[in-house]
């Protein structure tokens, strides 16, 4: 352990990593304490915190730990406010259509949390009595909750002392006692440390305050030692380390995939999209019909034989692309307009597409990548 963390002042101060409060052994306040001390003074003002001295409603804190999951705080915003404003109760969203909330969430991103949330809320309403346990270990058995949001939720909405640690948390942790063993190894240890900060009381407000440190001083490429509330406590300060931690092993490249999406348009002005399978990526949003998505693509008449209907197709100048987590997508876009009669290929998986009115593909559950498509295929040339 000794060689994964160097604390303030040398390792030999070091006695129980997962009890240490940096800088609590020589007489200064503890760490907790200097948060908390600074977050009342400086917390975000967002939409989904309660004023001061409200009982949070665990109904908009898990709303917004599922909106948050790698997402920015800044993405979730308008999305939060639109879902509380529509559907302002957990009961309210439960007996919600599927496919208004897929629609709602469309532009999000990571749309299986837009399902796990619904199944979610029905659960709640069904089997819960419309309330949410209280306690991390049940909320973690919830559709969507994992140990991260399940411990931010029993921490901000019932006072539970649990840590939820991601990225951000993990980085502030790291530069606190100077952890330089390379993630993801070193998570674990992180997470002990965390959890050995986090003090018994006002467990909900350490968590939001050591999320708000991550956000807005200790951030990742230029902290702001200068002015942080923990700069006499951080070991990566007084090292001179805090731009290099946590060590990170070297991204991969992400790999590129290839494909031809096919826009098609029927003389009434409706446009073909097609419903993805539940399970996988984009699971349960609509598309634009396509051909796999592969590492290189078929010659052209073989991957045109995928059209959705037959017409005459010609290619859009100019391609789409889209960053996933995974890999990147490059598709060239192919458009026919066809009368209104038309019959679906067989590649189409006719059981899964509809015509759909070109002014209601706005609020159609579109992901990204296909609204991309859909402007691009559309677009007067
Ligand atoms: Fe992060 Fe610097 Fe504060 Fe340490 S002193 S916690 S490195 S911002």
């Amino acid at each position: 352990m000794l060689g994964l963390i160097r604390a303030q002042g040398g390792a030999s101060r070091m006695p129980n990593v997962a009890k240490m409060q940096p800088g609590a052994s020589c007489g200064q306040p503890d760490t907790a304490a200097l948060l908390l001390e600074w977050w009342d003074r400086e917390r975000r003002d967002l939409p989904w915190r309660t004023p001061r001295g409200c009982a949070p409603d665990p109904y908009r804190v898990w709303l917004s730990e599922i909106m948050l999951q790698q997402t920015t705080v800044k993405a979730v915003i308008p999305f939060y406010e639109r879902f509380l404003a529509r559907w302002p109760t957990v009961a309210v969203l439960a007996a919600a259509p599927l496919d208004d909330v897929l629609a709602a969430w469309a532009g999000l991103g990571y749309y299986s949390r837009a399902r796990n949330l619904h199944k979610c809320a029905k659960l709640i309403a069904d089997v819960h009595g419309g309330r949410f346990p209280t306690a991390s270990g049940a909320l973690v058995k919830l559709p969507g909750i994992g140990p991260y949001t399940a411990a931010a939720i029993a921490a901000i909405a019932f006072g539970e002392a649990a840590t939820p640690v991601d990225g951000n948390i993990e980085r502030v942790v790291a530069r606190l006692f100077a952890v330089t063993a390379p993630l993801p190894g070193s998570k674990p240890t992180l997470r002990s440390l965390a959890g050995g900060l986090t003090p018994p009381a006002r467990a909900g407000d350490f968590a939001q305050a050591l999320m708000d440190l991550g956000a807005s001083v200790c951030t990742p490429k230029r902290p702001s030692c200068l002015v942080c509330p923990l700069q006499t406590t951080c070991a990566a300060l007084a090292e001179g380390l805090a731009t290099q931690l946590p060590l990170k092993p070297a991204k991969a490249d992400r790999p590129l995939r290839v494909g031809l999406a096919f826009v098609a348009l029927r003389e009434d002005g409706t446009v073909l999209l097609r419903r993805r399978p539940e399970a996988g990526l984009l699971g349960g949003m609509l598309e634009v019909p396509s051909t796999e998505w592969s590492e290189t693509l078929p010659p052209l008449d073989q991957a045109l034989r995928a059209a959705p209907v037959h017409g005459q197709w010609w290619a859009v100048p100019g391609t789409v692309t889209h960053t996933f987590t995974h890999f990147r997508l490059e598709l060239m876009i192919y458009r026919a307009v066809v009368p209104n009669e038309t019959a679906l290929t067989f590649w189409a998986d006719p059981q899964r597409c509809r015509w759909v009115p070109r002014r209601a593909l706005n609020s159609a559950a579109l992901p990204s990548v296909m609204r991309k498509v859909v402007a691009h295929g559309l677009r007067e040339h």
